[in-house]
């Protein structure tokens, strides 16, 4: 196991891509969602996606119901009208926080680490946490959040 140097920075192109399917599990992947356990870890992180660690591919960890769970090729297939704003930070942009208006509750489809499909119904903190995760495999970052959530009577001027 090693630990993956974390791909920073709002301009970094390999976070700005979506990232590639995962066609099959591969010992290849296997090694990089253990390592990637092992980085999350020791970022103290609550997840990370396979473009952080420089993998442009649909695979990323997040923490749901107090587990770090693997989700390969992640869709999410529902997302409740009902929202929450919350502060959100990344181990990619450090030093931000942004509050970001998300679904509450969620359904996701993915392949677990075996390869088989799984289906949940996540609320709350673990449904905030895989839809952060799942705009990095589309290439979105927090900081794409920051322009709705300025004032309704936008900037002042600068003086
Ligand atoms: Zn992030």
């Amino acid at each position: 196991m090693s630990l993956l140097p974390i791909q920073k920075g709002a301009d970094n192109p390999i976070l700005r891509r979506k990232g590639a399917k995962v066609p099959e599990v591969t010992k290849a992947i296997k090694k990089l969602v253990k390592d990637m356990f092992a980085t999350v870890k020791a970022e103290d992180g609550a997840g990370l996606a396979a473009p952080q660690v420089g993998q442009s591919l649909q695979l990323c960890l997040a923490l749901v119901e107090g587990k770090m769970t693997v989700l390969i090729n992640p869709e999410i297939v529902w997302k409740s009208k009902e929202t929450k704003t919350e502060e959100e930070g990344c181990l990619s942009l450090p030093c931000l926080q942004v509050a970001v208006t998300r679904p509450m509750t969620i359904t996701v489809k993915y392949l677990n680490e075996k390869g088989m499909p799984e289906e949940r119904k996540l609320s709350d903190f673990s449904a905030r946490t895989v839809q952060h995760e799942v705009d990095h495999l589309n290439g979105i970052l927090l900081l794409d959040y920051l322009m709705p959530s300025l004032s309704p009577t936008g900037m002042k001027p600068a003086q």
